[in-house]
């Protein structure tokens, strides 16, 4: 074998070392013919980033060489890379692998007579690099891999004999190949350890996200990407009784694994036997592995497990054991840090011990991790039994589309979900899955810390702005399995006349953008109107879409066909009528339907933009709308043609841009375009004075001394002052063009920042402002409700020329997630142009 010298770290200083001694010897011997990942690759683990396709190239090597190992696809990530799985242990075990997965499963079931103590493998899942740009763990899954499959050592042997191990090499391969080509492209022979160097600075979006710039660490519980759906599809096969989750941290650190920070840990639906006796037993471990090669670390600070959307905490509402590990981060191949130099060996040989550990640990506790398994799933009954809640039941009559997608959530989480009538489906609360209904619904009041690594809030039904109560009954309807074919809508009959479209329906704005691609014109109501369809009055409300015939350049045959197709395909609601005049309100030829333009939108990106927003309108348009979106890096701003556009998307971040660049976006707009800002982008615009519009601005007494406070207290009583993630209350203005489509005035939004808008002055700008009572779930501060929150808009438009700047304090489009806000979003890009402001 080639022998490759580099550089290690030990904190206090460089050692010659080679990576078979590094990283192997420990576990040799090795079973011949069995390469390993030195002699598969050409280089030495820790010299170079390994590309995704190399990695599954090494699994599938591993697994046709091999009987200890076999691989399977998961899925595709959105760029088509393979998301695969590796299935370690000796080859009785795999060949046999249905009859253990039988026997596995029935600890998941609280109607099965199982014993904890029975001669089982245990099931660890160990999983890789779920932030792209975090990748020693990668690197550490190519190692792991080789050992358990090529080791003969008796350690190993017996994991093989005890454990099935599942290895996810790259959980996200697009962030990760990002990642990749930028740390081997800038990388200097000799290394360059400067931490100035290109090489550890990554330029926008970086490789933390994925393909739509999302953070997949948040979407175990949301489940909107496909490296998430494929996931959790597998996951409800399996039900590891353990499973990883490595990320890295600041270089200016250790290394970190649980237990969690204490009280910000501690989810109140969770057993208490999770953190205080597992993760303390599995602690011990870790503590031991890494004294034992010299490595810092430290628990129960800085992370808690508190969002069930954590890659590990999702297995905590599971029945089995999540494990964050946190690596600091060498960020390129070697940096200079205070201690000294941290290399890329160093972080992925850490990685590698938590992982043999968390082997071993699982499979020295098989019984308590089986035993807990089962009592969890017992206990979700129990809890569910002694709860005075039998189910909740949602209705929403108006927008099919938003409860189908809200359904797909929890059948995804293996959720148990009924018809209930036409219009509302209920969910039970007595099944194995308890802890994700509540999840779903609960809301809480009170918390038990105020600094949160994440959100505070996530009771998802409220994400869907659906009306859910909490009934004692049980379902007397059929189960829902599946969304296809659900609520199905008529198709529509052909008319010479007109058709009406439901605009209440969340796949409209798609529907309508369709149409308008496909040449025909189609106008919105401004006010509501009731007609007969097939003989019955039906009302229409604000912004329901009209399609005249006779006006179309395309025969009658034509326009039925296309509306006929894009209708069936998206499942939108529409109706043919024969007459312009109606029974109440106003007709079809009122100057209150008012013809709409295609919307082309741009949006600012680049270096300072804050991608996870950027990423989330993309997301949006692309994938739920299918309308394109230019995304114009900002340092190509001054060679870009505005005139293309009628909307530009202004997301939050630091936007340096130059009195000619302000200018230009100021005139643009003037002209009659619409500058759609959210968030910091509204701070933005405001700051600009743009517009007439102020931000709430903290009453201070100059003359009053600050109570004095100790020292070590300070980043806690700042951090809570900071709103982390908040649900609350809006009111909405029904008959403003921002809100058509919704039927309530109150709405749940998203609240995750520091932006308070003040009420417009203008009587007709405040679209939405807090409900007296606006907090649904979530921790906010006292100070923030009673200085800011009380006094704040959540959404205003304000007017700029002709133009007009669409504000969102909250984000209506958060994780992709958010489908009771996104329309207040599309409104202002498909509506924009008749958005006036009244003076
Ligand atoms: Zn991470």
């Amino acid at each position: 074998m080639q022998r490759i010298l580099f550089f290690g770290l030990l904190l206090a200083g460089c050692l010659n070392l080679n990576a078979q001694e590094y990283f192997l010897k420990q576990y040799e011997p090795y079973t011949e013919g069995i390469p390993s990942p030195q002699e598969f690759l050409g280089y030495g683990i820790g010299e170079y980033h390994t590309r995704h396709d190399r990695i599954v190239h090494y699994l599938e090597t591993l697994a046709s060489v091999s009987e200890n190992a076999e691989i399977e696809t998961y899925g595709f990530t959105h760029e088509k890379r393979r998301l695969v799985i590796l299935r370690v242990s000796q080859a009785a075990h795999l060949e046999n692998l249905t009859e253990l997965q039988q026997q596995h499963l029935a600890f998941t079931d609280p109607g099965a007579s199982v014993d904890p103590e029975a001669d089982l493998p245990i099931f660890v899942q160990l999983a890789y690099n779920v932030h792209g740009n975090e990748p020693s763990s990668s690197e550490a899954a190519l190692l792991s891999a080789y050992i358990l499959v090529a080791s003969q050592h008796p350690l190993i042997e017996r994991f093989r004999r005890e454990a099935v191990i599942f290895i996810d090499p790259t959980i996200n391969p697009d962030g990760r190949d990002r990642h990749t080509q930028w740390a081997n492209s800038y990388r200097g022979n000799p290394l360059v350890t400067d931490p100035q160097d290109a090489e550890h600075n990554e330029y926008f979006p970086g490789g933390r996200t994925n393909h739509y710039w999302f953070d997949l660490n948040r979407d175990w519980l949301l489940a909107i990407n496909p490296e998430s759906r494929g996931k959790l599809n597998w996951y409800h096969q399996w039900y590891p009784n353990v499973v990883t989750d490595f990320h890295e941290m600041g270089t200016q650190s250790t290394y970190f694994f649980e237990p969690m920070k204490a009280n910000g840990s501690l989810n109140p639906i969770m057993p208490k036997e999770n953190y205080e006796d597992l993760n303390e037993l599995f602690g011990s471990y870790f503590a031991k592995s890494l004294d034992s090669i010299g490595s810092l670390y430290f628990t129960k600070e800085v992370f808690d497990g508190t969002y069930p959307g954590y890659g590990s905490s999702y297995p905590d509402l599971q029945g089995g054991l999540g494990l964050l590990f946190e690596q600091a981060s060498s960020r390129g191949h070697a940096q200079k840090t205070a201690y000294g130099e941290i290399t890329f060996p160093f972080t992925i040989r850490n990685q590698l011990v938590s992982s043999m550990t968390t082997v071993k640990a699982a499979v020295d506790n098989k019984s308590t991790l089986r035993r807990y398994q089962k009592d969890f799933f017992n206990t979700a009954l129990r809890n569910a039994a002694a709860s005075r809640t039998s189910a909740y039941r949602v209705e929403e009559k108006y927008d099919k589309n938003r409860l189908k997608a809200f359904i797909d959530k929890l059948l995804i989480h293996r959720i148990k979900v009924y018809k209930d009538g036409e219009d509302a489906i209920l969910i039970p609360t007595s099944q194995p899955q308890y802890r994700m209904v509540q999840t779903f619904f609960e809301t809480y009041e009170k918390y038990r810390d105020s600094v949160f690594y994440d959100a505070s809030a996530w009771s998802v039904a409220n994400f869907y702005n659906l009306k859910y109560t909490p009934v004692r009954r049980t379902a007397t309807d059929t189960e829902i399995t599946s969304t296809e074919e659900l609520f199905p809508v008529a198709p529509v009959g052909r008319s010479d006349y007109a058709y009406l479209i439901d605009w209440n329906d969340y796949n409209a704005p798609a529907l309508l953008y369709r149409l308008q691609s496909e040449g025909l014109v189609l106008a919105s109501a401004f006010k509501p109107f009731t007609t007969e369809i097939n003989g019955e009055q039906k009302a229409f409300s604000y912004g329901t879409l009209v399609l005249p015939v006779s006006l179309q350049k395309k025969s009658p045959e034509e326009v039925h066909e296309i509306l006929l197709g894009a209708q069936q395909d998206l499942q939108v609601p529409a109706y043919s009528v024969k007459t312009g005049y109606h029974l109440k309100g106003i007709d079809l030829g009122s100057r209150y339907i008012q013809a709409l333009e295609q919307p082309k939108a741009a949006m600012l990106i680049g270096e300072g933009v804050r991608s996870y927003e950027a990423g989330e309108v993309w997301h949006l348009l692309d994938t739920r709308v299918h309308m394109p979106i230019t995304k114009i890096p900002l340092r190509d701003f001054d060679g870009a043609n505005l005139e293309k556009y009628n909307t530009l998307v202004l997301v939050s971040g630091r936007y340096d841009l130059d009195e000619k660049q302000r200018e230009r976006i100021k005139k643009w707009v003037s002209e009659g375009n619409t500058l759609v800002a959210i968030a910091g982008g509204a701070r933005y615009a405001i700051s600009q004075k743009w517009i007439e519009e102020e931000m709430v601005e903290e009453v201070k007494d100059s003359t009053k001394t600050a109570e004095r406070k100790p020292y070590v207290d300070a980043p806690e009583n700042i951090g809570k002052e900071q709103v982390g993630g908040v649900i609350l209350k809006a009111e909405l203005d029904l008959t403003h063009p921002l809100a058509f489509g919704y039927q309530n005035r109150a709405i749940p939004v998203y609240k995750n920042n520091e932006v308070w808008l003040s009420h417009s002055k203008n009587a007709y700008s405040t679209v939405a402002k807090y409900a007296s009572d606006a907090h649904i779930d979530g921790f906010i501060s006292e100070k923030n409700r009673k200085e800011f929150l009380s006094k704040s808009a959540s959404l205003l438009v304000s007017r700029l020329g002709r133009g007009r700047v669409v504000l969102f304090a909250d984000n209506p489009n958060f994780r992709g997630s958010w489908y009771g806000t996104n329309r207040l979003f599309l409104n202002a890009l498909f509506l924009g142009e008749h958005i006036g402001v009244p003076e």
